[in-house]
């Protein structure tokens, strides 16, 4: 017969890395399976190479930067804060710092040390681990779980723990065995969608692409008449839109009906229509020589202003034979210049997946299933997801500290 775990993590990812520390420093005989070649892949390409470890900002902070099901967190965040992953990683020998908008980078730079510091713990702690390992099947008989992987080695343990992650980014290990195993023990998967990723766009950009707008306000009006906002940095690639602004907002609209949506761009979210016209009076009678197409090089980055143009449908005469409808035509589209949505980029492409194992059915002071007990799911494979910031790693470290602190027996 073979060993008996006390505990069995699937996934060696952010939270199966961090649940192994702490239930093997409660004192249980822990093994994590992972079938990617090292612990840690998606950790690896977090912010950038950076790691954007948590956000150094309140509780509440946290909570409102989670989109899906911020409520269940509640315990979670409280148990494990973020100071206390801060304070976890010094501890450990991991210097940090916090940049713009409180996110929190290893001092380093490098993503590559944040695992290492998992690892080193990992090693204190007498974690074991088995790497290659791709688990495609468990069965509960009696008291205990048997995993098996592919190669149809078996292992056995008391309490397990499914910490696979979201389905998007295959390349890092992504695969769907945690919303298997939950269904097979009963559980509900709200459908996975894809989560902070590019919005494609029905109008044709290839001339946009790689343009970066700053300082402007993205609205994704939905076609029930919901709108949604953000204010900042956007980017255009050749059939999408993407950048920060975009990515949030995708985040928010991926429950509904997106084809049709309009994306509506306000270049000037600085300046009222009033204002703008009577900055375009002034100057139209200044530079009453200039033609249109000149005059919109000082409004607009100039890869956009060709796009803009076109766009206004009127021909390029002087500034002083521009009519007022004109004028009026032009302040409209640089306050509401719309595309229409296809549809969001694919789920592969999404930084996190939003849905998986249904919240309702989940202990949210343990994260241990409702259904069955001693088994728990930990991070993305539950049905929660956050903004970018920091927030989607904390949940990872929040629940894995939440499972790893209540094992039970
Ligand atoms: C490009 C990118 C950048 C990101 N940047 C940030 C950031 O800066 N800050 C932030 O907060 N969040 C960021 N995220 C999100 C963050 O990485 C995830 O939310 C977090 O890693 C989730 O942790 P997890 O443990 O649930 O899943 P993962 O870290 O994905 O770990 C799951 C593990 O399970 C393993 N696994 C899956 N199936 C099996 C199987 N059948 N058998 C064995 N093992 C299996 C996988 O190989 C993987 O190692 C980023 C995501 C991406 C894609």
């Amino acid at each position: 017969m073979s060993e008996i775990y006390d505990c069995i993590i699937i996934g060696g990812g952010a939270s199966g890395m961090m649940a192994s520390i702490f239930s093997a420093k409660n004192g249980y005989k822990t093994l994590v399976l992972e079938h990617n070649e090292k612990l840690g892949k998606k950790l690896y390409i977090t912010g950038k190479g950076r790691c954007n470890l948590t956000n150094n900002s309140s509780i509440e902070n946290h909570l409102e930067n989670i989109v899906t099901n911020s409520k269940f967190m509640y315990t979670a965040l409280y148990s494990f804060t973020p100071k206390m992953v801060m304070e976890f990683f010094e501890n450990s020998g991991l210097k940090l710092k916090t940049e713009r908008a409180n996110r929190v980078f290893p001092f380093s730079d490098k993503s590559s040390d944040v695992i290492n510091t998992l690892i080193n713990q990992i090693y204190n702690y007498k974690v074991n681990y088995k790497l290659n390992c791709n688990i495609s099947k468990v069965e509960k008989i009696n008291d205990l779980f048997h995993i098996y992987d592919t190669n149809n080695e078996k292992y056995t343990t008391y309490r397990l723990i499914v910490a696979t992650g979201g389905v998007s980014y295959s390349g890092t290990g992504a695969t769907k065995i945690g919303y298997e195993i939950a269904k097979q023990f009963g559980h509900n998967i709200i459908k996975p969608k894809s989560a902070l990723c590019p919005i494609i766009l029905k109008e044709h950009t290839v001339a946009l692409n790689g343009l970066s707008l700053k300082n402007v306000n993205l609205t994704i009006i939905l076609n029930n008449g919901k709108e949604f906002s953000e204010f900042g940095e956007m980017l255009f690639t050749y059939s999408s839109i993407s950048g920060p602004i975009a990515l949030e907002l995708s985040s928010k609209i991926n429950k509904y009906n997106v084809n049709n949506a309009i994306a509506r761009i306000d270049f000037k979210p600085a300046l009222t229509i009033e204002e703008l016209d009577l900055k375009f009076q002034r100057e139209f009678k200044t530079f009453a020589k200039k033609d249109l197409r000149t005059y919109i090089k000082t409004l607009l980055p100039n890869k956009f202003c060709e796009y803009f143009f076109v766009r206004t449908g009127i021909k390029n005469i002087k500034l002083a034979d521009l009519t007022r409808e004109n004028r009026l035509h032009i302040i409209n589209l640089l306050k509401k210049f719309d595309f229409s949505i296809k549809s969001l980029d694919n789920i592969n492409v999404g930084i996190v997946t939003s849905g998986g194992v249904d919240v309702k059915e989940i202990n949210s002071k343990t994260c241990e299933s409702k259904l069955v007990k001693n088994l728990y799911f930990i991070g993305e494979v539950l049905d929660v997801d956050a903004l970018t910031g920091g927030y989607n790693l904390q949940i990872a470290w929040s629940t894995a500290y939440l499972a790893g602190n209540n094992l039970k027996g």
